[in-house]
């Protein structure tokens, strides 16, 4: 049917995506002797992971006293108890090892005295369930995403898994059965399409930060997978979740890590105040994210914010003494000269909450496997699909993450997934047939997309989409204000019929590349701002001013929402999983969330 030709590609694994997450995956699939390729629309030490600074959790108690069930019980209470727990204590059981494999893979983490991994504490994470203060973050100086990244990218490429580098993926493709069998993507380079044909796909395309005007998160975080997913009919979950970093620099967005206050830097306002003392009585500037957003949020309010404006507030880190600054902090001293013009050493950082991190994603369960809800069946999974790392929602972080939760999260579920792969793939297995039509519905609309000749350019669109995400989904939000912006993001998306592309050539085309990025941000937008106004309850990084108090019995549970090509969304729900996979640890009842 199509005037484009195809050249295929057979494997038994794909992986989408090479963050953290991908390259585990990869290099697990191909060690277990499954023949597989990875596609990567950026170079894989270019992924968003790179950028990550202060650390990955898991209770080595290499500082103090630490178990893995004190890890599981902060992680439910951190999610505001909509993680599914079974997910959560696999998660935190495996950490330990998910470190020390990491360690022996060649991440050169930081030093205690004694030669050990060095551990800083991070928000919302203590021991003795709540009591204490837990150092449980493993740390490589402030750059332990980048030493992460370097580290897999050298695993993955030790074993024989093929890499297609800047190559963007367009589209899934299922069997008859509505197995998904492969994806349909571009060579940027060469300007041609591929179809890859697997026995299964695994998603690990990153978050869509992307979708707010200020955002911690690469230019590359355009949510792809889930816009591939919302497009084959399917249900993400928890939209409405998104992360605010408290500490974001005022007016560039760039993240200044939470390892910061770990290692006793503080908040104040325009009076010289430490007022998490006042929000956060026992964990202050250490609460986790959601809380420590909201009382930045309210100073600012209340005419406590600091500025010309009283539009931010102040990061203080000067008391912790160059010494520590240089060893701990290098990334960050940096980062404040450069994008905030200050030298932390003498002066406090201009911070403001920023866009961090998704919650919600592409459901799953602990193994990675897509699941989405049929009939009475809650978990049934989608034959052949996967999704792990921040494109999933498996969920580990419920309602709100806690900080160095999700580079553990990347490399315990990339591993899970390679080995529930292993245990049901046999490689080299023959491929099923794909229906003629398999790929018309993705061709028909990539060729729509590339000779779009409306009147509205792609960075039009993207910024009116961004302002509303900005202004109506923000750290706050109240039942008319989200009413509004569902009006609002419902016309951004409308206005994509009008949509320009200006460059013709399929040749590193920037203009396409970024305009089905953007499709695939607005359906996530959509998506996230109507979820949060279905929501009527705070729970979590969700915070309802019409609806202040968490609401368990009509709220405890996944929001499942799709998102058709007209932009409507759809709602159904999935129950929280209230049960552990073992008697090794107790489930944690719900109540109330306090710091
Ligand atoms: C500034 C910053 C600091 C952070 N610090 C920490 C921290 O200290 N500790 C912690 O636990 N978490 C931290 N996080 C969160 C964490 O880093 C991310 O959630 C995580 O790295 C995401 O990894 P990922 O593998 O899921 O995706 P990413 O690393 O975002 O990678 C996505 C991959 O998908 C590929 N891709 C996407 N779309 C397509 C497509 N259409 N076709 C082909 N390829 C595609 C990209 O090329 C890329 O390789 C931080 C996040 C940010 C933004």
């Amino acid at each position: 049917m199509s005037a484009y030709k195809i050249t295929e590609h057979k494997y038994d694994m794909i992986v989408v995506g090479a963050g953290g997450a991908g390259l585990r995956a990869t290099f697990g699939l191909a060690e277990k002797g499954l023949k597989t390729a990875c596609i990567s629309k950026v170079f894989p030490t270019r992924s968003h992971t790179v950028a990550a600074q202060g650390g990955i959790a898991a209770a080595l108690g290499n500082m103090g006293e630490d178990n893995w069930r004190f890890h599981f019980y902060d992680t439910v209470k951190g999610g505001d108890w909509l993680g599914d727990q079974d997910a959560i204590e696999y998660m935190c059981k495996n950490a330990p090892a998910a470190v020390i494999e990491l360690e022996h893979q060649g991440v050169p983490f930081s030093r205690t005295e004694d030669g050990h991994i060095y551990q800083r504490p991070f928000g919302g994470m203590t021991t003795h369930y709540g009591q204490g203060t837990a150092q449980r973050t493993c740390a490589a100086a402030d750059r332990t995403g980048h030493a992460m990244l370097h580290t897999l990218y050298q695993q993955a490429l030790a074993h024989d898994a093929t890499f297609f580098i800047e190559y963007f993926a367009i589209d899934l493709v299922f069997d008859a059965d509505g197995a998904c069998r492969g994806v349909l993507a571009l060579d940027m380079a060469e300007g041609t399409l591929h179809l890859f044909r697997a026995q299964g796909v695994v998603l690990a395309t990153g978050g869509y930060g992307r979708a707010y005007f200020s955002a911690t998160s690469a230019h590359t975080c355009t949510g792809d997978g889930g816009g591939m997913v919302l497009r084959a009919g399917l249900a993400l979950q928890d939209m409405e979740f998104v992360q605010f970093h408290p500490t974001g620099i005022y007016g560039a967005g760039c993240l200044i890590t939470e390892g910061v206050r770990g290692e006793g830097g503080y908040l104040t306002n325009s009076q010289g105040e430490r007022f998490m003392e006042r929000y956060a009585p026992s964990a202050k500037d250490l609460a986790s994210r959601d809380v420590v957003s909201r009382a930045i949020t309210i100073e600012i309010r209340e005419g406590r914010g600091v500025g010309e404006h009283k539009d931010h507030a102040y990061l203080n880190l000067m008391h912790l003494g160059p010494e520590v600054i240089h060893e701990r902090l290098p990334g960050i001293a940096e980062s404040a000269r450069i994008f905030a013009g200050v030298d932390v050493t003498k002066q406090p950082i201009p911070i403001l909450p920023t866009v961090h991190y998704n919650m919600g994603g592409i459901p799953t369960n602990y193994h990675g496997e897509v699941v989405q809800k049929k009939g009475e069946d809650n978990d049934a999974v989608v034959q052949g699909l996967y999704a792990i790392g921040e494109a999933a929602c498996v969920s580990v972080h419920g309602g709100n993450r806690l900080g160095s939760n999700s580079l553990l999260d990347l490399v315990v579920f990339g591993r899970a997934v390679a080995h529930r792969c292993a245990d049901t793939i046999k490689p080299d297995a023959p491929h099923k047939e794909l229906p003629a039509d398999a790929l018309d519905k993705a061709l028909a609309r990539f060729d729509r997309l590339r000779n779009a000749n409306g009147e509205l350019s792609t960075a039009q669109i993207r910024l009116d989409m961004q302002r509303t995400m900005q202004a109506d989904a923000a750290v706050f939000r109240t039942g008319d204000t989200l009413k509004e912006g569902c009006t609002k993001i419902d016309k951004v998306h409308a206005s994509f019929e009008q949509v320009h592309v200006s460059d013709r050539s399929l040749v590193w085309n920037s203009d396409l590349i970024e305009t089905l990025e953007l499709s695939n941000l607005l359906d996530q937008a959509v998506a996230t701002m109507h979820s949060a106004e279905q929501r009527t309850e705070s729970r979590g990084a969700h915070a309802r001013e019409d609806f202040p108090d968490r609401n368990d019995a009509e709220w405890m549970k996944h929001t499942l929402v799709t998102v058709d090509e007209g932009g409507k969304t759809a709602f159904d729900f999935r129950p929280v999983h209230l049960y552990t996979l073992t008697d090794e640890v107790d489930v944690v009842p719900p109540k109330k969330r306090v710091y």
